[in-house]
């Protein structure tokens, strides 16, 4: 691997997804309001195909909110969401939104800790399924291949009959991006997904996200900066429910409001 030549490549070829394709994504102020607490105001954003999107900020900014709105978890009072161009997002129930092609994976891993991670992933695969009857379904060889594939790519081969419940922090955390992939969605959602992971894990999942990016749309919520600096071609600074910047990292990490806001200055 030559991280070095695929990261222009990619750079390049998410530049041009940008100037030539319509967003996958498109959000035009949308407006949160709990109880009279303003969580997000005027939040506009567009994703563009095959992008790889980060988006910052500090605590309360409001991140997690946009993926809430993003899932249909959260209404908003006032503001359009729309996915793939035509489909209004605030029109559709969270399940409807799931199956259009938009997964997401939650800050804290929720893998079925009493399964083992083969049967994490089978579920996953054949989602329209209960848990139970999911399990008694017989696999196609297609679809075993693909979990296998799938293992490969999580580095949890060895792991394949372990309880879930038995892995560490970082391999749940992998095991539930799996259980996203193994769905193929057009657009991921990631919340914070590096979180509890050691370095290595966190290195590889940065590696991992930069082979999905092209293939799928990504937005991840992410605090490590160093992370963030590895994967991401674009980044948006959220603060106080507000886009406070946007730019390559370099570009938001050199803006005087966001030094002063996120960095405390
Ligand atoms: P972040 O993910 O950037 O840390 P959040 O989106 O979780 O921020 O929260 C943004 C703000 O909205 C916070 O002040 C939080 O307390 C508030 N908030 C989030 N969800 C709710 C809710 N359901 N009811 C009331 N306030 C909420
Ligand atoms: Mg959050």
């Amino acid at each position: 691997m030559q991280p070095a030549e695929s990261l222009f490549t990619r750079q390049y070829a998410t530049d041009r997804f940008r100037e030539q394709t319509d967003p996958v994504l498109a959000l035009e102020n949308i407006n949160v309001n709990f109880d009279g607490f303003q969580a997000l105001t005027n939040l506009s954003l567009n994703i563009g195909v095959g992008e790889l999107r980060c988006v910052i900020g500090p605590n309360g900014a409001g991140k997690t909110t946009l993926m809430d709105v993003i899932t249909g978890k959260t209404k908003p009072q006032s503001g359009k969401a729309f996915y793939d161009q035509s489909i209004d997002l605030m029109r559709l129930e969270p399940i409807e939104i799931a199956r259009r092609g938009i997964g997401r994976k939650f800050q804290k891993p929720t893998v079925f800790e009493a399964l083992t991670v083969f049967e994490n992933l089978e579920i996953a695969q054949k989602n329209e399924k209960s848990v139970w009857a999911s399990l008694r379904a017989k696999l196609s060889g297609e679809q075993r291949d693909r979990i296998d594939d799938m293992l490969v790519t999580l580095r949890l081969t060895g792991e394949r009959h372990r309880r879930a419940g038995l892995l560490s922090h970082g391999q749940k955390q992998f095991l539930e991006i799996g259980m996203l992939l193994v769905q193929d969605p057009h657009l991921l959602l990631l919340d914070e997904p590096a979180a509890g992971m050691t370095d290595a894990e966190t290195e590889y999942t940065a590696e991992l996200f930069r082979s999905l990016a092209g293939k799928h749309s990504l937005m991840v919520v992410e605090h490590d900066m160093g992370f963030v600096e590895t994967i991401a071609d674009h980044v948006t600074v959220l603060h106080q429910g507000q886009v406070l910047a946007e730019g390559s990292l370099r570009e938001v990490q050199a803006n005087e409001q966001v030094i002063e806001v996120y960095l405390g200055r």
